[in-house]
């Protein structure tokens, strides 16, 4: 159950493979958090959304025929910093460029980003970024630039409990094969996995809820607002808190859910009818956690000469959030970076606490290598998918990793014995 990116391919994989399978969404049409909205000719994600163009949701895109065409963001990047802008330090010119870094700075970050492809993630999945950094850089400047750049690359800005071995991996990622921004939104891979489930034999079933699960020894009975079904086995793809509820009595998903730590982003997506600005399609905040992209300079997302930006602000843990004030800070971002767009907005939408993950990979748990499922210790029948569950990838990389692995486990634990 559960009709996001995860649930469409694990329910998609089963049908492949010859299962009959029921896929439960709760919402009116599947999709979840990479749905898509499309209002006057713009295509706003929930939020910047970008795919890691090689990474493990790819390939499992790829492996259900699923295409996710687009662009990657121009380089000539922006970084704010005291309210100014600079060059965004992504190569040996801009580095040179830069206003954000001195001279010494310039010359640690330099040999900081020459290791960095060659740094071991793994040996790092227990060190908080915050230790990985106090021994690893010695200026300030250089300090501000990579607690940056990892709030870009991981959404988190908790840099004293976040796994330093998952900023590695996505910061090699990012300076490695890079992000696409897909061609009419997520939603495309929504459809796209939404045909393949289809084309797989797969029901899906949209506004049912699923709202307890009761696991016997051969079979599991699903509680719905529908009614009760039965199954061989269960994939439940949604939160620690949603799986826990299906199964309140489970010790281990208890835990899980009491220990995920989500990440959290305040988003204001923006339509345009110019852009003001059209060389300055991407920021980072320096000095404060924020983002700005124009994904429409990228990808198709908006009308001929018009503009789709994403604004986000990187919430702490526990940040209480005033909307308005995160709007000003969000406008005042823009005012900077693209002074006059408030004459040029056609569509504008602000989601002040959005989830980007329902865990981070957080050092004390081991990062993502101690990341829990898609086994339930003491539930043979029941499997969890997710972007908390598993040991590989972040984020949609998470989500269809772990989809692939319990669907995998599922087919394992429902194979007809003999
Ligand atoms: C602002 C923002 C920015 C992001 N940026 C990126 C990015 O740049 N790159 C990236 O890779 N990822 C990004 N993500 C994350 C990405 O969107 C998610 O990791 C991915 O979409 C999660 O898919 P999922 O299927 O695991 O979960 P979801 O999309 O949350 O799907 C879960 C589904 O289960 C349904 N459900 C829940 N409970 C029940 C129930 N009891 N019965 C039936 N149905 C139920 C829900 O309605 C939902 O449709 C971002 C997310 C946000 C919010």
């Amino acid at each position: 159950m559960g009709g996001g990116l995860a649930g469409l391919a694990a329910a998609t994989l089963l049908g492949r493979a010859g299962r009959q399978t029921l896929l439960l969404e709760r919402a009116a049409r599947p999709g979840g958090r990479a749905a898509t909205q499309v209002e006057r000719g713009f295509h706003q994600n929930l939020g910047p959304h970008a795919l890691y163009v090689g990474g493990p949701a790819e390939a499992v895109l790829k492996e259900l025929g699923v295409a996710a065409p687009g662009g990657r963001p121009p380089s000539g990047g922006l970084a704010v910093r005291a309210g100014r802008l600079h060059r965004l330090p992504e190569g040996p010119a801009s580095l040179l460029a830069t206003g954000v870094l001195g001279w010494s700075g310039k010359l640690e970050a330099s040999c900081l980003l020459a290791r960095l492809p060659r740094l071991d993630a793994p040996t790092l999945d227990g060190v908080p970024l915050a230790t990985w950094l106090d021994r690893t850089v010695t200026r300030p400047d250089v300090r501000a630039l990579l607690e940056a750049l990892a709030r870009v690359a991981t959404y988190a800005d908790d840099p004293t409990r976040l796994s330093a071995g998952l900023v590695v991996r996505q910061l090699q990622a990012v300076v490695g094969a890079g992000v696409r921004y897909v061609d009419g939104g997520w939603q495309a891979l929504v459809d796209g996995l939404a045909r393949a489930a289809d084309g797989a034999g797969v029901e899906v079933r949209a506004r049912c809820a699923a709202r307890e699960l009761v696991p016997a020894d051969d079979h599991v009975v699903v509680r719905t607002d529908g009614g009760d079904l039965t199954a061989g086995v269960v994939v439940v793809a949604a939160g620690p808190a949603e799986a826990h509820d299906l199964l309140p009595a489970d010790p281990d998903l208890a835990r899980w859910r009491a220990a995920a730590a989500p990440v959290r982003a305040a988003c204001l997506d923006l339509g345009l009818s110019r852009l003001p600005r059209p060389r300055a399609t991407f920021v980072v905040g320096i000095d404060r956690p924020l983002y700005l992209s124009v994904h429409s300079a990228a990808a198709r997302l908006a009308p001929e000469g018009a503009a789709l930006i994403h604004v986000a602000k990187y919430l702490a843990p526990d940040q209480d959030v005033e909307p308005a004030a995160v709007e000003r800070e969000l406008d005042g971002l823009l005012d900077l970076a693209q002074p006059g767009w408030r004459d040029a907005v056609v569509t504008r939408r602000l989601l002040p606490r959005l989830t980007v993950t329902h865990a981070a990979p957080l050092a004390a748990h081991g990062g993502v290598s101690g990341r829990p499922g898609p086994a339930l210790p003491r539930q043979p029948r029941v499997l969890v998918a997710g972007d908390w569950v598993g040991p590989e990838g972040h984020l949609a990389d998470a989500a269809l990793s772990s989809a692939r692995a319990a669907a995998r486990a599922a087919l394992a634990a429902s194979a007809p014995s003999g």
